[in-house]
């Protein structure tokens, strides 16, 4: 017995799903830090602690046999995983800032509708966001969210016709005819805006709504009208194709026709036009500006 103890140091072996991992004198350094990483859970938006639960055994060591606790503790932190939870503000499904906390997230959507739903037709919400890196999302305070939705929300007042926004141009092209016009082509002033694009180029929906009319109309040739609601139509004319039928939902950028020169056209281009209750207004108060 005596031998044994001259020559050997009682420690504990460590060993982490199986394997050895090494030595140290005292467990307790090893779950204390432990219960150091499962303590970070609910702190700095982390909101799931994975380590590992290492197995302890006793060893009899030669006395010159070294201890490796600082790499027993890199290796376990190397085996923990952390999930970070962040919050979204959304707009229009889209992710336009991120904050730490629901509660902060919750205020901005609060504040925002309440200066801006009367204005403008939007739709604000909050995504939970997951991440098992702290870098991956960047997060912003809650004034800074509020300026990038604001500034969002801004843009879409500004491309709004009665509330209904105009989120998508339709194709891009040259502006050949703006609304108003008095060409020889026609008698009457311009009631749309015309953008020249080449035969077949797609034409997106500007907006979500309902199709109203898809078919053949006078001077508009291959027509389709878009019922956006609140009084608003949006029409596309001189189409080559038509891939909508009356009735169809759609939604904005949805690929509705084909650019052509059907009806009163002298070349291949989109006419569009909106009406408010009926009447022509001028698109460019809204898109094309
Ligand atoms: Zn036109």
């Amino acid at each position: 017995m005596t031998v044994i103890f001259i020559k050997f140091n009682v420690v504990c072996n460590v060993s982490i799903n199986g394997q050895h991992i090494g030595y140290v004198k005292d467990r307790s350094l090893i779950e204390n830090e432990i219960n150091e990483l499962l303590a970070l859970e609910g702190t700095n938006n982390i909101i799931f602690v994975d380590t590992v639960i290492p197995k302890y055994g006793f060893a009899l060591v030669s006395k010159n046999q070294e201890l490796n606790e600082s790499e027993i503790l890199a290796k376990i932190s190397e085996n923990t995983k952390l999930t970070y939870k962040y919050y979204a503000v959304t707009l229009n499904g889209e992710q336009k800032s991120i904050v730490n906390s629901l509660e902060e997230a919750e205020n901005l959507v609060t504040e925002i509708k309440e200066n801006y739903e009367d204005s403008v037709k939007f739709t604000i919400g909050i995504n939970e966001i997951y991440s098992d890196n702290e870098n991956t999302y960047e997060t912003v305070d809650v004034k800074i969210a509020k300026q990038d939705v604001s500034e969002q929300l801004q843009e879409i007042k500004e491309s709004s016709v009665k509330g209904v926004y105009l989120s998508q141009k339709p194709i891009s092209g040259v502006i050949t005819s703006r609304f108003g016009s008095r060409e020889s082509i026609r008698s009457y002033a311009h009631t749309g805006l015309d953008i020249a694009a080449p035969y077949g180029t797609d034409i997106k929906s500007a907006c979500d709504g309902t199709v109203s009319f898809s078919g053949y109309k006078g001077s508009y040739g291959n027509l389709v009208i878009v019922d956006c609601g609140n009084g608003v139509e949006i029409y596309y004319g001189h189409c080559s194709k038509l891939y909508v039928s009356e009735g169809d939902k759609v939604n904005a950028g949805d690929i509705i026709a084909a650019v052509g020169s059907t009806g009163n056209s002298t070349g291949n281009h989109l006419h569009f036009e909106i009406r408010v209750n009926g009447s022509q207004v001028n698109p460019q108060n809204y898109i094309y500006k």
